[in-house]
C-alpha cells in the first residue's frame, strides 16, 4: 500500500488553475521531488498536503487515511520553508523546541529531543545563539531541526535551499540526503533546481501549468524522457533541439534531412510507434555530453566553432549549423578550437532522441 496517496487532486485560485488533477502515490520511506518552473504549481501540491491550502477537489491520504480536510496540525507532517520562518528573540534551543512546547509537552521531555535533534544535525555548539547570530546554513538547520523534532510522519520542504549560496546549497544537499537516509522517513520536495531533483530523489514529478508530464527515477527521465519539456527540464547543459524534416517514414524508423548532416539525411530507428508522415517536421534532441568532437560516430553534423568556455576538467563548446542552430557540447579537459573553426561534432544513434510536433517522444 502506498504511504502518500494523490487522487485527482486540483487546486484552482479564481480563473487560475494551479494543480490540474494530479494523482501520484508515493511509497514509505521514498524520496520524491517536485520540479518545474515558476509558477507550475508545486508549492500549492505541497502546500494542499500539509493542509495549510485547501483542495479544489480530489483526495489526499496519508498512511492510509483520508486527510482531505484534516487539520494541518493533526496530519504528523513538518514542513520546512524556503524563508527560515525563525523567531529572532529565541534561541536555538527554544526555536527548536517550541511546537513541543505549545503542543504542552513537559520541559524534561523536551530537552532531549532538542538535543537529539541539535545532534543529528550538528549544530549542538549553537543552542544559546539567536538566528541573527547563524550563516543562512545553520539558521536552515535550525528550520529542520524544529521539523525533525516533532517526529512527524511526512517531511515536506518547499525549496529549502534556495536562498543559500551556491557552496552551502551543495553542502545542505548532501545533508538533506544523509538526514532522509538517517531518518527513512518519507520526504516531499519542491525545488526548480533540477541537479537537487536529480541528487536528492528516489522519483521525480515533473509539473508544468498544473500537470505532471512524467514521474520516474532520475535515471528514468534522464535516459527515457516522455516529451521535449522533461527532456530540456532534466540534464545539465540542456538538450539540444534540432528541428529536421522526415524524408521517409517506416514503421520503426525514420529518415530525416538537414543541411549539417554530411550526406544530407540519417535514417533513426524509433522508441516509440508514431505516426510520423513524410513531410513532417519533427526534432532532433542531443545532450551536450553526447556530441563528441572525435570517436566513431553513426551520425555526424558540421558545425562551426563560436565560443569556447574552459571550466577546468571539462569545456564546453557552442557552435552553429550553416542554418543558425545553436547547439553546446561538452568535451572533456581543455579544448583548443578557435572561433569560426569547422568541426564535425557526432552522436551514437542511442543518444539520439526524437520529438514530434506536439512534443511527445518517438
Ligand atoms: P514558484 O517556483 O515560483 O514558487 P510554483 O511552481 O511553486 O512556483 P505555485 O506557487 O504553486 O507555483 O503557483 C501556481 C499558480 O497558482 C501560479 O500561477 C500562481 O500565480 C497561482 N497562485 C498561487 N497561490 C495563489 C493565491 N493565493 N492566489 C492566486 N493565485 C495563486
Amino acid at each position: 500500500m502506498s504511504f502518500l496517496r494523490l487522487d485527482n487532486v486540483f487546486k484552482t485560485f479564481g480563473e487560475v488553475v494551479a494543480v490540474d488533477h494530479v494523482s501520484l502515490e508515493a511509497e514509505r520511506g521514498e524520496f520524491v521531488v517536485f520540479v518545474g518552473p515558476s509558477g507550475c504549481g508545486k508549492s500549492t501540491l505541497l502546500r494542499m498536503i500539509a493542509g495549510l491550502e485547501e483542495v479544489s477537489g480530489g483526495r489526499i491520504e496519508i498512511d492510509g487515511r483520508d486527510m482531505t480536510d484534516v487539520a494541518p496540525a493533526e496530519r504528523q507532517v513538518s514542513m520546512v520553508f524556503q524563508s527560515y520562518a525563525l523567531f529572532p528573540h529565541m534561541t536555538v534551543r527554544d526555536n527548536i523546541g517550541f511546537g513541543l512546547k505549545m503542543s504542552r509537552m513537559p520541559r524534561s521531555e523536551i530537552e532531549p529531543r532538542v538535543l537529539e535533534a541539535a545532534r543529528i544535525l550538528q549544530i549542538e555548539e549553537l543552542l544559546d545563539r539567536k538566528p541573527r547570530q547563524l550563516s543562512g546554513g545553520q539558521r536552515q538547520r535550525v528550520a529542520i531541526g524544529r521539523a525533525i523534532i516533532r517526529k512527524p510522519k511526512l517531511f515536506l520542504f518547499d525549496e529549502p535551499l534556495s536562498n543559500l549560496d551556491a557552496d552551502l546549497r551543495t553542502q545542505m544537499r548532501v545533508e538533506i540526503a544523509r538526514l532522509h537516509e538517517k531518518l527513512g522517513v518519507t520526504m516531499v520536495y519542491v525545488t526548480h533546481d533540477q541537479t537537487e531533483a536529480m541528487t536528492l530523489a528516489d522519483r521525480i514529478v515533473v509539473m508544468r501549468a498544473g500537470r505532471v508530464e512524467q514521474i520516474g527515477s532520475p535515471v528514468d527521465l534522464y535516459e527515457a524522457p516522455a516529451n521535449s519539456f522533461v527532456a530540456g527540464f532534466i540534464g545539465s547543459p540542456k538538450m539540444n533541439f534540432v528541428p529536421v524534416t522526415v524524408t521517409a517514414a517506416e514503421d520503426r524508423s525514420l529518415t530525416l534531412d538537414h543541411p549539417a548532416l554530411p550526406s544530407g539525411h540519417v535514417t533513426l530507428a524509433t522508441r516509440r510507434p508514431h505516426a510520423i508522415k513524410t513531410g513532417e517536421m519533427i526534432t532532433l534532441g542531443i545532450r551536450p555530453e553526447h556530441l563528441t568532437l572525435d570517436g566513431p560516430r553513426a551520425v555526424s553534423l558540421n558545425v562551426a566553432a563560436e565560443l569556447v568556455e574552459n571550466l577546468g576538467g571539462t569545456s564546453q563548446i557552442y557552435v552553429r549549423t550553416e542554418r543558425g542552430e545553436s547547439l553546446a557540447i561538452v568535451a572533456p579537459g581543455r579544448q583548443h578550437i578557435a572561433k569560426g573553426e569547422r568541426l564535425s561534432v557526432g552522436v551514437e544513434p542511442a543518444h539520439a532522441y526524437l520529438f514530434d510536433r506536439e512534443g511527445r517522444a518517438i
